[in-house]
């Protein structure tokens, strides 16, 4: 394959399972069809499409829509703003806010922290391992409720 070729073939997206979920992407929420995700005919193409479409009303005509609760969540006060967590996230799922802070003098400072948008994030755990200080957790599996898992079966 030269190398030309590899780099067109890497500018497509991909369907989150090739098999099982063809027109969703990684992303809850976002479809794809059609060209792409590489030369298509236009049978193949509207067939895509259709599904895509498909899927598409399928959430839109629910009153609501039930997350995933074990989703990440950082703690502010533990959280340096280093980006690590949004440089590993998948899904895009992670953002930034300048907070103010009240700060032990009675002044306040403002710090940028991390903030997980809890309809985005897939609950990798990515960003858990990834950040430096700890203030990243997984609802349901804390980094504390593993180390409590971890030492009950080294007992
Ligand atoms: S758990 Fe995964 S999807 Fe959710 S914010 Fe962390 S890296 Fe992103
Ligand atoms: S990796 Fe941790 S410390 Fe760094 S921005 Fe993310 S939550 Fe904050």
């Amino acid at each position: 394959m030269t190398s030309s070729l590899k780099h067109i073939l890497s500018d497509f997206f991909t369907e989150a399972h090739p098999k099982l979920r063809p027109v969703e992407s990684a992303t809850a929420g976002i479809f794809l069809s059609g060209a792409c995700q590489g030369p298509k005919d236009i049978p193949e193409t509207v067939a895509q499409a259709s599904a895509a479409a498909a899927k598409a009303i399928g959430l839109l005509c629910k009153n609501s829509i039930t997350c995933n609760p074990c989703v990440a969540h950082s703690n502010e006060l533990m959280c340096n703003g280093c980006s690590s967590c949004e440089k590993v996230c998948p899904y895009g799922a992670i953002t930034y806010a300048d907070k103010e802070f009240r700060m032990p003098d009675r002044t306040t400072a403002i710090r940028r922290v991390a903030s997980v948008n809890p309809a985005v994030c897939q609950g990798c755990g990515a960003c858990t391992v990834a950040c430096p200080s700890g203030a990243m957790d997984l609802n349901g599996f804390s980094n504390s409720q593993i180390m409590a898992e971890v030492d009950a079966i080294c007992k």
